[in-house]
């Protein structure tokens, strides 16, 4: 990441953006999506030049987040379910587009309680088109029914990207940036009781924060009204047998949490 990058994102200014040509059939994507060409013409952040579009990167000046980026936001955000899934399933708005499979939207009761959320779709998520089917889903269904859940029952389960990062890296900042309306818009439409950030990429990310896992384990904390806990990933998990005693004291801190949140609710 270039230095200029790195003062921008720290003084949260980042990304910058630059310009670049986009194939027609990609902007007859984003037309029919409401949105405009120029969110995936600036979806790659400076200094990580994909050419996502396969057009001429050009040399115009480089652009902050721009009218049409917040034009598409307010469009997401305004979007009920059956949209919200159409325009994830066709988004290009960042570079993880051009490497799927399928899109991975998210799955569950939409009006359930309890709201888990991952980080991004690995191979065999990106294969099924659902979150957490591989060896970490299997933890986490089990992990649900270790406090008497079940995946699509008063649960749902989503990621902070939609896509499937290469590699199984992290999402990049840039990335996790272009799905942010989409998960914030899940989250309004369900209206999850509790939410669960599993891993340090979903509590960063919702949380607006760079403290570790370790610090913010154990706490009550707020998601835009909504009560929030953190835990481990189910993938590190797998790789930290040990903490996996420390995941099963969050998730009774969770069931907890939410029989206080009943508890008040019914005394009111
Ligand atoms: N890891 C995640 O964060 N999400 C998935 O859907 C699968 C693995």
């Amino acid at each position: 990441m270039s230095r200029r990058r790195l003062i921008l994102e720290e003084m949260g200014l980042g990304p910058v953006w630059r310009l670049r040509d986009v194939k027609p059939e990609v902007a007859a994507h984003m037309a029919a999506d409401g949105a405009t060409a120029t969110a995936a013409q600036l979806a790659t952040p400076v200094g990580e030049a994909l050419d996502i579009a396969g057009g001429a990167v050009t040399t115009e000046p480089v652009v902050p987040e721009t009218a049409s980026e917040i034009d598409r936001r307010s469009r997401i955000l305004a979007m009920d379910w059956e949209a919200l899934k159409a325009s994830v399933a066709r988004c290009v708005a960042c570079p993880l587009h051009q490497r799927r499979t399928n899109t991975v939207f998210g799955v569950g009761d939409e009006h359930a309680d309890w709201l888990f959320v991952g980080e991004g779709p690995g191979a065999e998520e990106d294969a099924k088109g659902e979150p957490f089917v591989g060896q970490a889903g299997r933890l986490l269904d089990n992990m649900l029914a270790a406090i008497e859940l079940k995946r699509g029952e008063n649960v749902y389960i989503a990621n902070v990207v939609k896509c499937r990062p290469p590699g199984n890296r992290n999402p990049e900042f840039g990335e996790m940036s272009c799905c942010e309306p989409y998960l914030t818009r899940q989250i309004a439409l369900i209206k999850p009781k509790l939410i669960i950030a599993m891993g340090r990429v979903a509590s960063s990310h919702l949380l607006q924060t760079d403290q570790s896992i370790a610090s913010l384990r154990g706490k009550r904390h707020d998601y835009q009204g909504a009560p929030l806990i953190v835990t481990y990933h189910p993938a590190y998990l797998l790789r930290n047998l040990p903490d996996k005693a420390k995941s099963w004291a969050d998730l009774c801190f969770a069931r907890d949490t939410m029989r206080d949140l009943a508890g008040n609710a019914l005394a009111q």
